[in-house]
């Protein structure tokens, strides 16, 4: 048997991946996907691993110990990785194994093809048979037939009939190579679990009660690191601020978490790709640092049912009063606080609060200062301006400006 891995196009959308990584360290990673892509050609594939890369903003930071802030540069780099063809076979999918299930990374209309396939317990190999304690489970299909089939590792060679090059394998794990450059992570290698709940708890917390959560598309715009990001520096990074964090999230009451999950298991479905390994890792006892990132994104979930249920029903499709008006007296209820760092002050905070008046107007307030309300209290803004009004999304919203608001 010889080695004949065709390969059709790189894919573009579903499996490219992106990361920021320090600018430092762009040579280093550069070098990785080279000599991955020249192990490929030398085992005859021709298809590679693709690379783009572009500037991304920096941050001020604040160091741990001594207090001292400087500035950090970042890189934003995409990988795509390509689909493998095995002889008359296609590899659609990759299954990272977990206590409840199997969490899917598709490539191509993979999540497509695979929404109605019945799905067979996760470590059975179809090829032999066998059920076994695997991490990694592959799913092909056929080209002709659209036969899906789930193989093991060491059974993908004799399913299809191609000695498959393990290069070609790990290609397909290229995201892997990113996790080192996240974390410098000492643990590589040895993966950890952590307690499903803990790391919700730590996410909770870290996020300012969900206040200051960075999601994916935030930190693209801002540099900013996820919350993602930053739990899992937290479990690795021995300093007082994270030791501090960290002994705040064990205060976390259970409820707190439950009405997270609780949110997941009424709003997510599993008719996407995310929706479904949402579902199932939070299911979970125990998560590893690949799957954090995927379990952090539940707070996200949590805030957005939070703000639906404090607004509870459509808005008035008016503004509650003209630019340039003076409000008095007017009560609400809290429907989003998003606290942000301001630029290049890293020590002052800015606070989007979206308020829902009693009758039913929309009211946003960019405060220049942390204000400590949460998604849900009753409040009166004894006294504002109306700076602009604006139809935004659909909505009628009248935007305030030195606003005095007390909590009811
Ligand atoms: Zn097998």
């Amino acid at each position: 048997m010889t080695t004949t891995i065709d390969t059709t196009d790189t894919i573009t959308d579903a499996a490219a991946i992106t990361h920021i990584i320090p600018d430092y360290s762009l040579t280093e990673f550069t070098r990785r996907v080279t000599n991955a892509n020249a192990r490929a050609a030398r085992a005859g594939i021709t298809a590679t691993i693709g690379m783009t890369h572009q500037p991304h903003p920096d941050t001020i930071e604040t160091d741990h110990h001594t207090g001292v802030r400087y500035v950090r540069h970042w890189i934003e780099v995409t990988l795509t990785t390509p689909v493998l063809q095995l002889g008359s076979w296609t590899l659609i999918a990759e299954l990272d194994i977990i206590e409840t299930g199997a969490l899917m990374r598709t490539h191509g209309n993979g999540f497509e093809l695979l929404r109605n396939w019945p799905r067979p317990d996760p470590q059975l190999c179809q090829h032999c048979n066998t059920r076994r304690n695997r991490n990694r489970n592959y799913v092909l299909r056929n080209n002709d037939t659209g036969e899906i089939a789930q193989i093991g590792s060491t059974c993908v060679e004799a399913f299809t009939g191609i000695t498959v090059n393990p290069t070609a394998m790990r290609m397909l794990h290229a995201d892997d190579m990113f996790d080192e450059f996240d974390d410098q992570d000492p643990h590589a290698g040895g993966q950890p679990d952590y307690p499903m709940r803990d790391i919700l708890a730590l996410a909770w917390t870290a996020s300012d009660s969900g206040r200051a959560y960075v999601s994916r598309a935030l930190a693209d715009s801002t540099g900013r690191h996820t919350t993602g990001e930053q739990v899992r520096q937290l479990l690795i990074d021995d300093s007082p601020v994270s030791r501090v964090l960290i002994s705040t999230a064990h205060r976390i009451p259970a409820a707190t978490i439950d009405a997270i999950l609780a949110d997941i298991e009424t709003t997510v479905t599993d008719d996407s790709e995310y929706g479904y390994n949402l579902r199932l890792i939070a299911a979970a006892e125990f998560v590893t640092t690949r799957n954090i990132a995927l379990l952090v994104s539940a707070v996200a979930v949590h805030l957005r049912a939070e703000s639906q249920r404090a607004a509870s029903g459509p808005a008035l499709h008016e503004w509650i009063a003209e630019k340039g008006d003076k409000i008095t007296d007017v009560d609400a209820v809290v429907t989003g606080v998003r606290k942000r760092p301001s630029n290049f002050r890293s020590d002052a905070i800015t606070t989007y609060l979206t308020l829902r008046s009693v009758d039913g107007h929309i009211i946003v307030w960019k405060a220049s200062k942390e204000l400590d309300l949460a998604i849900g209290q009753s409040c009166r803004i004894t006294a504002a301006t109306v700076k602009e009004t604006a139809i935004e999304r659909g909505e009628h919203r009248t935007i305030i400006t030195r606003a005095k608001i007390a909590p009811n």
